[in-house]
């Protein structure tokens, strides 16, 4: 959420954050737009994502491969951060790797069927009305046909340490949070952090899963950890005050949304009524709306539910609103 940069440029394109690590980014950072790491040491290489087609996570492994003829020739290890389809529906062009996420995270992926289902929904995008209009108006500059999904080979919950030649890397378990199996990518040696989608810089986080209090606990958490780069999700790359700011963000959105489900308001109506004031340099604010659904159905225990395509009809007219 914060503007913090830092020393950074937010530009397109291979990052070298120094002693091997590097953040691959895609601004401006909304819809689709993520980012990705490589950890590297003594000719072993560890990947944090791919992205959100063949021909984007192609383009990244030659960036990679140019920075790193020997690390990168051959990805020892893909880390999936989480489930969404940006963070990992290149993973078949990392062929041979171990393809590692969380249990959670696992299972999330089967379930939301892969590549087919998004192509199936660009393509019969018309037929769904304003949720199918505004699907197709985003993910327009990414092409999902054809894509076979690499599903993970090794799985963990909490807690996994791999070794990237002399390096350690730390992955832990933070969700459900954004999605249900949210992982971070630490290289304490580095003070290094990939966050995958704990962290939106410039832009509104969404909240798919929830509940909003882990992932406030995994923003505390990288404050409390001994890091100084932070590379987000989408965005530029940032350091704690912009992990602090998002945390802001968690924690002002669920105490402004309870007060309205205790007064009974509506989800739409409520995401209206929400200020967005002090957030008003960020993206993609539509996002608003599934945060207040996804805070609802918590409140609830479960029981106010909107569906997927509910969520993308409501940010469509929030959008529109905005426009006007
Ligand atoms: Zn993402």
């Amino acid at each position: 959420m914060s503007q913090s940069q830092g020393k950074w440029a937010y530009t397109k394109g291979l990052h070298d954050l120094g002693n091997g690590c590097y953040a691959y980014l895609q601004p401006n950072g909304s819809w689709g737009w993520s980012n990705a790491g490589l950890v590297t040491d003594s000719g072993e290489s560890l990947l944090v994502d791919t992205l959100f087609d063949l021909k984007l996570t192609r383009e990244m492994l030659d960036a990679m491969r140019r920075a790193e003829p020997k690390a990168a020739a051959r990805i020892g290890t893909l880390v999936n951060t989480h489930s969404n389809g940006d963070h990992c529906f290149g993973n078949e062009l990392v062929a041979g790797a171990e393809i590692i996420a969380s249990k959670a995270c696992a299972e999330e992926m089967i379930r939301d069927g892969g590549a087919k289902r998004l192509a199936d929904l660009k393509r019969n995008a018309a037929a769904i009305g304003e949720a199918g209009a505004f699907f197709a108006e985003i993910f327009a500059p990414f092409d999902f046909e054809g894509i076979d999904l690499a599903m993970p080979t090794l799985t963990f919950e909490r807690r996994m340490e791999r070794r990237v030649g002399n390096k350690t890397v730390r992955l832990i378990e933070v969700g459900p949070a954004h999605t249900r199996g949210d992982v971070l990518v630490h290289v304490p040696e580095d003070r290094v952090i990939y966050t995958g989608d704990i962290l939106f810089i410039n832009g509104h986080p969404i909240i798919w899963a929830g509940p909003v209090q882990n992932w406030i606990n995994a923003c505390q958490l990288i404050i409390d950890s001994d890091v100084d780069t932070v590379v987000p999700g989408h965005g530029p790359i940032t350091d704690k005050k912009g992990v602090a700011g998002l945390k802001g963000y968690l924690e002002y959105i669920a105490r402004e949304a309870r007060r309205r489900y205790d007064a009974g308001m509506q989800i739409f109506e409520a995401a209206q009524d929400i200020s967005l004031a002090d957030y008003s340099s960020c993206g993609d604010a539509e996002r608003i709306v599934v945060n207040v659904a996804s805070l609802y159905r918590e409140f609830s225990g479960g029981k106010v539910a909107s569906n997927v395509i509910e969520l993308f009809g409501m940010m469509a007219r929030i959008r529109q609103n905005q426009r006007r």
